[in-house]
């Protein structure tokens, strides 16, 4: 490519004044030939530039036309840009065709959603799995597709903590798992995994679990029954006997609860029960339970304050806001000192309404707060044994608020107590 433009136009000026100079002097006639040679040049200017604008216009993936001097360098230079963007475009090309390649070969679902929710790609397995069409669904909006409730709540939330595991839209024997990721300028890329099987494996655990807990229940009942009949007996009872019964009656009771617990929490996570939406009164609610905790304590004399700040009624299932409640309050009774003070606490404010229970316990240490509402986990296992404890007290309260849409938060200080808060949205209240 010649770089020394201005000399080449120079040049070639020079060569084309020159004769017009010379007949100009012949024929006395120096300025018009000067003009006749300008135009000249000027005509010639113009035609490249009519063959640069043909030829990027009309046929701009071929060869520029030759010519020589500045026009040819232009022709030449833009021809190599043209090239090298030709080469970028068909290497970015094969990088997006081997990703959408690879994309398409996974066996998870892989959907690619815009800004306002439309869907842009995806691959054979979201197809096969949500009953996409290709290319009728591009532009359609996720949520006419996928119209499960929990997955249009799930996806209009906006930021996506934990997957959403739901029926698939199209065969409802089948589960799916939906991940969402954002990504790009407000662009969301869903992943959907097939978890038909550890789905059914977990709903065997779960029947097991309840179908044991209740076939124990009636010979449990029997055991107890006859229990009770020897103790009342007016019988005399060898006194060795009688600590043996007195011990068996209280490890049946503890069974029995404990049977309870898991029947409940069974319940609790039969995902397909709908709970009931029956405006609770949780102040008067709360008036039962503090008697009931205040008979708990008896003569270990706890000092138990209710406070009903609100008299919002929450919807939801009376039942297993009892019973959250009450294990919260119980606790409180079971891990508090003799004569400890209990304040049970319920307000209501612009986030929702709120549940507290606080006490002056013993308090729990940090790195076991996380753990609690995990099924059996004590944080003292002696402690919990003595107290008569099941270990899925916590378990349960975790499940009934997640089922009123609540959230349960634990503050505590060892040696100074705890305080166990539950908080319910605006939408929960009547
Ligand atoms: P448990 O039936 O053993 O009480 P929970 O699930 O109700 O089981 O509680 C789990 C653990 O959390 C208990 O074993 C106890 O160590 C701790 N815990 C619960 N409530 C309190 C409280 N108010 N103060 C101190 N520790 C508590």
């Amino acid at each position: 490519m010649r770089t020394n433009w201005l000399g080449g136009v120079t040049y070639r000026l020079f060569w084309i004044l020159l004769p017009c100079l010379v007949l100009g002097l012949v024929f006395g006639q120096v300025a018009w030939a000067l003009v006749v040679g300008l135009s000249a040049y000027l005509a010639w200017n113009l035609r490249q530039m009519l063959r640069f604008h043909h030829w990027l216009i009309h046929r701009p993936n071929e060869a520029p036309p030759e010519t020589k001097g500045v026009w040819g360098d232009i022709f030449d230079s833009i021809y190599h840009m043209q090239r090298r963007d030709k080469r970028m475009r068909e290497r970015l090309q094969m990088v997006i065709d081997r990703i959408q390649a690879s994309t398409a070969a996974l066996s998870d679902a892989v959907v690619m959603i815009d800004l306002n929710g439309q869907l842009e790609w995806w691959n054979h397995a979201a197809e096969r799995m949500l009953g996409l069409r290709s290319p009728d669904d591009s532009g359609q909006y996720v949520t006419n597709l996928i119209r499960d409730p929990r997955f249009v709540e799930f996806f209009e939330q906006n930021h996506y903590q934990d997957p959403l595991d739901i029926p698939s839209p199209i065969d409802v024997s089948a589960w799916l798992q939906y991940t969402i990721t954002h990504y790009g300028d407000g662009d969301r890329l869903m992943v959907v995994r097939d978890v038909t099987r550890l789905h059914n494996l977990e709903q065997m655990r779960k029947d097991f679990v309840a179908n044991v807990s209740h076939e124990l229940r009636t010979p449990l009942t029997v055991v107890v029954g006859y229990l009770e009949t020897l103790q009342d007996s007016d019988e005399p009872l060898n006194p060795r006997w009688k600590r043996a019964l007195h011990q068996m009656q209280q490890q049946a009771a503890r069974m029995q609860s404990l049977l309870n617990d898991l029947l409940m929490l069974a319940r609790l996570e039969t995902a397909d029960q709908v709970i009931e939406e029956k405006p609770v009164d949780i102040g008067l609610m709360l008036q039962g339970i503090r008697k009931d905790a205040q008979a708990l304590s008896a003569e270990r004399g706890h000092l138990i304050t209710l406070e009903v700040a609100s008299n919002t009624r929450l919807k939801g299932s009376e039942v297993e806001l009892r019973s959250a409640f009450s294990n919260l309050v119980f606790n409180a009774v079971k891990y508090t000192p003799d004569q400890g003070e209990i304040h049970i606490r319920w307000w209501q404010d612009d986030m929702g309404a709120h549940l507290s229970v606080s006490d002056n316990g013993a308090g729990i240490a940090p790195q076991h707060i996380h753990r609690l509402t995990e099924r059996f986990y004590r944080v003292d296992s002696s402690r919990s044994t003595h107290t008569g404890g099941t270990g899925l007290g916590l378990a349960i309260v975790k499940h009934v608020l997640l089922r009123h849409q609540g959230k349960l938060d634990i503050i505590s200080t060892p040696g100074h107590g705890s305080t166990f808060t539950c908080h319910f949205p605006t939408t929960r209240l009547d």
